[in-house]
């Protein structure tokens, strides 16, 4: 048996999605922006992708700007929102402390270039409140950024709150909606969004391909020189086969969205109460507000890079919190946010699913991993002395 639970790192391509490509390859293979019929039969069809990914987030066609993926569109946005802000003087941001490292490391970015950025503190409920995004705005603030829900714990922010707040502000809202694009309902004019980011491959798309929503009348700068692409905002020959991917993708997640949402959400929580029992484990990730198939622990007394390794061996694909660091194994940056301590960080295990997890596998994750838990704490030293009483444990 394999069971794949690392949606949060990437899915699997919908057979609806591959199909929707193929086309792309064999016969509209031309390039959107030649004058002849082979270009304007592949100029139609981005439009067409264009206008179904606008759809699914309730904005215009001509406020998407297609990408290579998350990573870009978050930091087309985050440096679009600097450079229009540092003209009016206002170098000034907000963010959580736990966002992903596409939005963080562009905020360093910006920080030696003379930046400030405020970062949210998370460990209350492992969220932020609209009302600290509030207490932070200042005169000079240029950019709240936001993610919609957390990819390693599963916290879904309170977006549409934060956007009444940054709208009466006069302070541009963006939110790495990474994580729910195609997983929970999203109204970008609704809940005030002024630029949101969104990744093909989180949604059973293709990798490689995404998008940025920015309302109109926001400008944007280039990370990408080139040709007149993208309203002059991406250089670069358009991506037609994994935009269209995208877009077929995209639109299946929100057509059977509420019936995903019901079978993942069922699945996770009976694999939460499940594991929860495991002495001296924490939940990761706000409880009430999550994703649909997050399901985040720590466990202490052990590493999560072993027991991945165990579980990987016994058919389950996980992942853990922890990223090498320039070859030091250090901690997730969002797991020490929420206010985990080291030895507690690093052993955290996340499981992510989808809708095409089975009851069976969940029955199978929850039968292997109290036994490989047993197991690495019998071999852990650190165990030992939390048992002997020579160390206290913290869970
Ligand atoms: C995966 C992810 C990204 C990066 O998206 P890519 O398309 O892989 O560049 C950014 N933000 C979050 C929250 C993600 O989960």
């Amino acid at each position: 048996m394999q069971i794949y639970a690392d949606n949060a790192a990437t899915t699997k391509i919908s057979q609806h999605a591959l199909q929707a490509m193929m086309p792309c390859f064999e016969t509209h293979y031309g390039n959107p922006s030649s004058l002849h019929t082979v270009g304007q039969e592949a100029n139609e069809i981005l439009a067409d992708a264009r206008a179904r990914v606008a759809a699914c987030l309730g904005c215009e066609p001509r406020e998407i700007y297609f990408t290579s993926g998350g990573s870009e569109a978050d930091n087309q946005a985050i440096r679009s929102a600097a450079f229009y802000g540092a003209k009016k003087g206002k170098k000034h941001i907000i963010s959580t402390a736990f966002e992903h490292h596409a939005v963080l490391h562009t905020l360093n970015a910006l920080e030696k270039e003379g930046f400030e950025v405020t970062l949210l503190d998370v460990k209350n409920g492992h969220n932020v409140t609209a009302q600290q995004v509030k207490d932070a705005i200042r005169p000079d603030t240029c950019l709240v950024t936001c993610m919609y829900a957390n990819n390693e714990i599963g916290s879904v922010l309170p977006i549409a709150e934060i956007g009444a707040v940054c709208k009466e502000a006069g302070v541009p809202f963006h939110t790495d909606a990474v994580q729910a694009v195609g997983h929970l309902h999203i109204d970008v004019k609704a809940q005030n969004i002024d630029m949101l980011s969104l990744s093909g491959h989180k949604f059973h798309g293709p990798k490689g391909v995404g998008a940025l929503y920015c309302r109109r009348g926001l400008p944007l700068v280039n990370i990408i020189e080139g040709g007149a692409q993208e309203r002059g905002k991406r250089g670069g020959t358009e991506n037609l086969p994994a935009i269209v991917g995208m877009a077929a993708a995209l639109e299946d997640a929100c057509a059977n969205m509420a019936e995903n949402t019901a079978k993942t959400t069922a699945l996770r929580d009976k694999l939460i109460t499940g594991l929860e029992k495991i002495p001296h484990c924490a939940l990761n990730g706000d409880r009430v507000n999550r994703l649909p198939g997050n399901v985040s622990f720590c466990f202490e007394g052990i590493e999560g890079e072993s027991l991945l390794l165990y579980l990987d061996a016994q058919g389950v694909c996980a992942s853990s919190g922890s990223a090498c660091t320039s070859g030091s194994l250090d901690p997730s940056h969002v797991l020490l946010a929420i206010g985990r301590v080291h030895d507690v960080a690093h052993g955290s295990l996340r499981l992510s699913l989808c809708h095409e997890n089975t009851d069976e596998e969940i029955d199978h994750i929850l039968t292997v991993v109290p036994q490989v838990v047993e197991l690495l704490r019998n071999m852990s030293p650190v165990w030992r002395d939390l048992q002997n009483g020579e160390r206290e444990y913290i869970l």
